[in-house]
């Protein structure tokens, strides 16, 4: 069994089961060039390889790309990058590697620590999409995390993560991982969730107004959703807002759908213009800090 280290996440997987369901849910066909982010000792590359055409593995300790190097390297369809996914420039990076430019879908077990990172960076967010979206996104995360980002309104679970993913893609919560398939088990259960970005149903009409929104409606779960927006209108007058989109006065920020978020934010928009945009401020919304209650595992 090789060594773990902690900062990096790494919990290995061993069960064969919950490897071919992961597999089995990235849908592969032949044709397809799969991103990994942290192949760690390749326990899931190995089975990639074997369905896609190719499969790029990004891997942040040294050690373990030794380690694989020595493993997969004769592979013909396999390339290893080593370095801090979240910092690497991809495409410029493959450009001298045709068979492995564009990946179309990403399947990865990853470091739990860094999954909103890790989300934005793959997604993109509200008010800045990527703009060469994946096909689909298989990932194994942290129970909690997976919950919240598949959520729907109403349910405990939903909270701005939920609606900055919806806002891009579908999400699909698939079956959950215990803990005892890792070697060392991590503290918190875990599961398996497909992302699948998709055109956006009803963009914005700013959606870093929408991300400001966001931000301040779900600030405190408990209060109503009035008294959380105070900064932005009178709660009097987000009443008549509110009943304009059949919304009762009382809501909290969890009741509100993605389309109601959206319809929400045209309104504001259009009812104070100007004022809001000017104090709209661009990094108040990123999905990167919002997942702080879930990350150690
Ligand atoms: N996929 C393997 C390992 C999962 S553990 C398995 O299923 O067994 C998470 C992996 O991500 C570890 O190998 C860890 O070293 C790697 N990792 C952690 N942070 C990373 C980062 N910023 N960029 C790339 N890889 C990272």
């Amino acid at each position: 069994m090789v060594k773990t280290r902690k900062q990096f996440g790494q919990h290995w997987l061993k069960s064969e089961k919950a490897l071919s369901k992961i597999v089995a849910a990235a849908e592969l066909k032949e044709t397809d060039r799969v991103l990994e982010i942290g192949p760690g000792t390749g326990i899931l590359t190995r089975p990639l390889l074997q369905a896609a055409q190719s499969v790029v593995s990004v891997e942040i300790d040294r050690d373990l790309c030794d380690l694989l190097g020595k493993k997969l390297g004769k592979i013909d369809n396999f390339l290893l990058l080593q370095g801090d996914f979240l910092s690497l420039e991809l495409s410029q990076l493959l450009q001298p590697f045709e068979p492995f430019q564009n990946p179309n879908k990403v399947v990865a077990n990853i470091p739990y620590n860094i999954t909103g990172p890790i989300l934005e960076k793959l997604l993109g967010r509200i008010a800045e999409p990527n703009p060469q979206p994946f096909e689909s996104i298989v990932l194994l995360v942290q129970k909690e995390v997976a919950l919240r980002i598949c959520a729907k309104a109403g349910n405990h679970n939903y909270g701005a993560l939920s609606v900055r993913v919806q806002y891009l893609a579908d999400c699909e919560f698939l079956f959950d991982v215990p803990a005892q398939a890792f070697q060392p088990p991590p503290k918190v259960d875990s599961a398996v969730i497909r992302i699948k970005p998709r055109p956006i149903a009803q963009p914005a009409q700013s959606p870093k107004h929408l991300e400001t929104i966001l931000k301040l409606g779900f600030a405190s779960r408990r209060k109503m959703l009035r008294n959380n927006l105070k900064s932005l209108i009178e709660p009097d007058d987000l009443n008549g807002v509110l009943a304009s989109l059949s919304l009762n006065p009382q809501v909290r920020a969890e009741d509100l759908s993605v389309a109601d978020w959206v319809n929400l934010s045209d309104r504001l928009l259009a009812r104070s213009g100007n004022e809001i945009l000017n104090s709209e401020r661009s990094d108040s919304a990123s999905m990167a800090n919002r997942i702080e209650g879930g990350s150690e595992a």
